[in-house]
């Protein structure tokens, strides 16, 4: 019986769906970073936060069963698929909550999706190009054609490895929140063509670079389903080993001090009046406006490194 009872208890967190949390990859995942991260002789200290990421969970536990995270420790670091997970949660929210309240105000407001991409790049120039990219979105996003219809927009900077090609593709997802008007005159509409040519202005390249934009027709019950799928959090997990270093440490490099998240126009001012927290770098354990569900039994998860797994205390 004693056994039993002294025996450790693996944590199981599931949300809302039922669907298990997996914690335990991610912790995996960050370990791995850590592990690259020393391999590409980084700084100790930084080597050690994301060691240390998410090592203790703590939780309450609410009555229906379910585990609330109130207090852990995120490094925060832009690679760390631990952090990005809490990221995309809290990004998601946050965009839901945006769209919710603009649509509110601009009952006949529409939405359009666009991608604005530039040449893939080396490593080595990929922070470069990262600088020029936010600065010819902010050009695009001044000019008259542009500004006429818009009322606001978020716009995320993603950069993906092209495994073929050993390069890198950086683009930009924004989702445009226009007036009905934008539709209705010839003057107003921008086409795909006139699209890539306001961007290749802005970007002041001799190339046409390809640009994707595309209304969201669904107005019922699927808009926000469709919104959020294409406003997710940028960074995407990918492959971690050792064997791949020259990617994380051109990744690392790549996105360094660099905002991936902006806001424009009424979405800004949103943001501001709801007074979201900034979700790259903001506080990672309340992802939702939860502050009212506190309270519940205390439970502890430790990581434990032999057993790979986290553990209740
Ligand atoms: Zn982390």
């Amino acid at each position: 019986m004693e056994h039993t009872q002294n025996q450790a208890q693996i944590l199981i967190d599931k949300n809302s769906k039922g669907k298990k949390r997996d914690w335990r990859g991610r912790k995996i995942a960050s370990l791995k970073l850590s592990e690259v991260f020393q391999n590409l002789d980084y700084k100790p200290s930084m080597v050690e936060r994301v060691s240390s990421c998410a090592e203790a969970l703590r939780f309450h536990k609410q009555p229906d069963g379910r585990l609330k995270l109130y207090q852990a420790y995120f490094c925060k670091n832009k690679l760390c698929q631990m952090c990005n997970w809490r990221r995309s949660m809290k990004y998601s929210y946050q965009t839901a909550c945006i769209v919710n309240e603009a649509m509110k105000q601009f009952p006949k407001g529409r939405f359009l999706f666009l991608t604005l991409t530039v040449k893939n790049v080396p490593g080595s120039e990929l922070n470069g190009t990262l600088t020029q990219l936010t600065k010819s979105f902010d050009r695009l996003f001044k000019r008259k054609k542009v500004q006429a219809n818009l009322l606001g927009y978020l716009r995320s900077i993603e950069v993906t490895y092209n495994e073929d090609r050993k390069d890198y593709h950086p683009h930009i997802h924004v989702l445009l929140f226009v007036r009905g008007a934008y539709f209705n005159s010839k003057a107003n509409y921008l086409t795909q063509e006139e699209w890539a040519e306001l961007w290749a202005k802005s970007l002041k390249v001799d190339y046409v670079p390809m640009v994707d934009i595309r209304a969201v027709k669904d107005q019922g019950k699927g808009l926000h389903g469709a919104i959020l799928e294409t406003a997710k959090y940028p960074m995407k997990p990918f492959e971690l080993s050792i064997e791949n270093a020259q990617v994380v440490d051109d990744l690392y490099n790549g996105l360094y001090r660099k905002r991936q998240l902006g806001y424009g126009g009424l979405f800004k001012e949103i943001k501001k009046k709801l007074a979201l927290d900034d979700a790259e770098n903001g506080d990672l354990v309340h992802t939702t406006d939860d502050s009212e569900v506190s309270d519940g039994t205390k439970i502890v998860a430790i990581w434990n490194a032999t057993k790979q797994n986290y553990f209740i205390k």
